[in-house]
């Protein structure tokens, strides 16, 4: 193997599905639902391959989709995106990230980030020459301290990665915190990629609120979401990414040697998506939100603390009462011995120390997966 990759393990993801297949666990590890798609856009998408929408789709995505993605980002944010040049179609918000580190990183460039960091962060930074410079954001709040961040600051460094709402921590920064960010970033004339798939799952009245809407922004922030967790699909993997021009045509310039183009005919099931009332996402929030208070009841009930999230479909737990003092021993553990799968904190951590005695349990199954997950906990625990 190249260097590269040489010291690279399988994700957590992977390793914690495959042991919790193996001992037939409760998975609530990966953020994957296991209900059902919308049936509007299952019937879109097999419309679509009726059609013969089955061949390559323009590099920048089928124009129906960034059409509905113009629609969408003005009506739900008053955000304008020219769907020509301002709007690219990408295989999931993964392969945006990816192509945008290596569109928009110079080798030596540092991009500030928060730890916990979603996992594919750093391997993209890293394969692009970047180079990671992480805040650790701490429970019970994940409090975003502003002296911390220009600490980072240094001369290559040259953007910011953000994430809200936050996988795994469930925080959803607050306008306040936006508008710090928004400043240090002018300030120090920082790009910024934002990472927003978990934009309509807020709760209890948080909002969220993308960077690029706050003044001065829009020139500088290259905005990222996906379908997958709005319209239960993580496996159509239809994302984007969406922002001024020349970010996006440095963006676009590496996406089209990794896939050149998405799934056509998924893309244009995608545009229909787009299309829904806000009442779908009302009732989304709220479904999740009840499933939620039922995750973090079971968690507290098994002397799990949970870290009750505003926003995302995790939640993070402390198990420093639980007896392990490990949280990747807990997790191999847990399937074996309570039937649970779960996902340790630690690799979301440049210091993995900071992450030892938290796990991350997923929300997004259905009730009696909830229901029977809550009993194993409470029997082992
Ligand atoms: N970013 C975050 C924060 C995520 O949690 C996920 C999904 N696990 C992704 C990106 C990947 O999204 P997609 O499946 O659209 O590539
Ligand atoms: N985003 C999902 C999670 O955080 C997993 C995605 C993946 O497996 N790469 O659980």
């Amino acid at each position: 193997a190249a260097r590269r990759v040489a010291q690279m393990p399988p994700t957590i993801f992977a390793e914690m599905t495959a042991l919790a297949q193996r001992h037939q666990a409760i998975n609530l590890g990966q953020g994957f639902p296991d209900f059902s798609a919308p049936d509007d856009i299952k019937q879109a998408a097999m419309r679509a391959i009726a059609a013969d929408c089955n061949q390559y789709a323009p590099g920048a995505g089928v124009s129906a989709l960034r059409q509905a993605l113009a629609g969408y980002y003005r009506r739900h944010y008053r955000l304008d995106f020219d769907p020509e040049s301002e709007i690219l179609a990408c295989v999931g918000a993964t392969e945006a990230i990816f192509a945008a580190m290596l569109g928009l990183l110079d080798p030596g460039d540092e991009v500030i980030l928060f730890d916990p960091a979603y996992d594919s962060y750093r391997p993209a930074i890293a394969f692009a020459g970047g180079i990671a410079r992480s805040l650790v954001l701490r429970p019970p709040d994940w409090r975003l301290a502003p002296e911390r961040l220009e600490a980072l600051v240094t001369p290559r460094t040259r953007m910011l990665l953000l994430n809200s709402p936050h996988n795994p921590t469930g925080k959803v920064f607050s306008r306040e915190e936006l508008e710090l960010l928004a400043a240090f970033c002018r300030r120090y004339d920082l790009l910024v990629v934002t990472d927003e798939v978990y934009e309509h799952l807020c709760y209890d009245g948080a909002r969220h609120l993308p960077l690029a809407s706050l003044p001065g922004m829009a020139e500088r922030v290259l905005t990222v979401s996906s379908l997958g967790k709005s319209f239960s699909v993580t496996g159509w993997k239809v994302g984007w990414a969406v922002g001024p021009a020349p970010l996006v045509d440095a963006v676009h310039k590496a996406k089209q040697f990794a896939t050149f183009c998405g799934a056509t005919p998924l893309q244009t099931a995608a545009a229909e998506a787009l299309a829904v009332e806000d009442d779908y996402y009302r009732q989304l929030a709220e479904d999740y939100r009840r499933r939620r208070d039922f995750l973090c009841q079971a968690l507290a009930a098994a002397g799990l603390k949970p870290f009750v999230p505003a926003g995302t479909y995790f939640v993070m737990a402390d198990i420093s009462a639980s007896g392990f003092i490990d949280d990747r021993d807990f997790c191999r553990a847990l399937p074996e011995k309570a039937g649970v799968a779960a996902i340790p904190a630690s690799p979301f951590y440049a210091d993995p120390e900071a992450g030892r005695r938290l796990v991350r349990f997923t929300f997004c199954k259905s009730w009696p997966l909830l229901e029977e997950a809550a009993t194993r906990l409470r029997r082992y625990f």
